[in-house]
């Protein structure tokens, strides 16, 4: 998601109280930006902010941090969070790229991918949230017993991400090529702008919930 140029978007993410202006600076010691020291829940590509939002309203018990790459998506998040004040959720204008510079070893206790840009070409596979360049990332940052989730309606993207996890170091531990419609997997859903969009379209949403392997070698 990409919108126009928004003139002021970077200047209001750089003064609003709840961005991270340098997240590097804050490896190993996130828990510190919040009220209470709580475990620490991601959503990479967080695109207009209502699934995070949403998920911080109904879980006071967690943490958040919303990581999106660009300041003109990111200002309309910031909008929302301008009313809501949700002291458990903050967000960073960042690149996921740059995970392991920003999360210390097993800082974070669950990622979650919606609707993730699908970069078709063969030769940008590695630039999908769930190649498994990315896996190793998450694999770094997540804690023991870490876990991803992974929604998108592209069926060429899930195949890809579901092939990908076999060379990493998770497992899946449930799957659906029909969320909507998955009555185990999709209670307590919250819809992001992409599902919502998609769904409506009449295209079936697949998800997966991926866990560190070596944790399930361990049970
Ligand atoms: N998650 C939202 C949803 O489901 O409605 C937005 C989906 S949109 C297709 C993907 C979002 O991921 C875009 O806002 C894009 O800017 C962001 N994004 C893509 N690559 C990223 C990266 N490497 N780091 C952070 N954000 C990224």
């Amino acid at each position: 998601m990409r919108l126009r140029n928004i003139p002021g978007a970077r200047e209001t993410i750089a003064e609003s109280p709840w961005t991270v202006k340098e997240p590097a600076a804050l490896k190993g010691h996130w828990n510190s930006l919040f009220e209470k020291p709580q475990p620490l829940h991601l959503e990479i590509g967080t695109g207009k902010g209502r699934f995070i939002m949403q998920l911080a309203a109904e879980h006071p018990e967690i943490n958040y941090i919303g990581i999106e790459k660009y300041s003109s998506v990111l200002i309309r998040c910031l909008e929302k969070q301008d009313q809501l004040q949700l002291a458990n959720l903050r967000f960073v204008r960042g690149d996921a790229e740059l995970l392991t510079d920003y999360f210390a070893e097993g800082e974070i206790s669950k990622i979650y991918l919606n609707f993730s840009d699908p970069w078709p070409k063969e030769r940008h596979a590695r630039r999908r949230l769930p190649s498994r360049t990315f896996l190793q990332k998450y694999d770094t940052v997540l804690a023991e017993g870490g876990t991803i989730e992974f929604k998108t309606d592209n069926r060429v993207l899930f195949d890809f991400a579901v092939e990908e996890v076999g060379e990493s170091a998770f497992e899946i531990s449930a799957v659906t090529y029909d969320l909507h419609h998955d009555p185990v997997m999709n209670e307590g859903n919250i819809m992001t702008e992409y599902e919502e969009r998609f769904s409506a379209k009449g295209n079936a949403i697949n998800k997966y919930i991926l866990v560190r392997r070596k944790n399930l070698d361990q049970k």
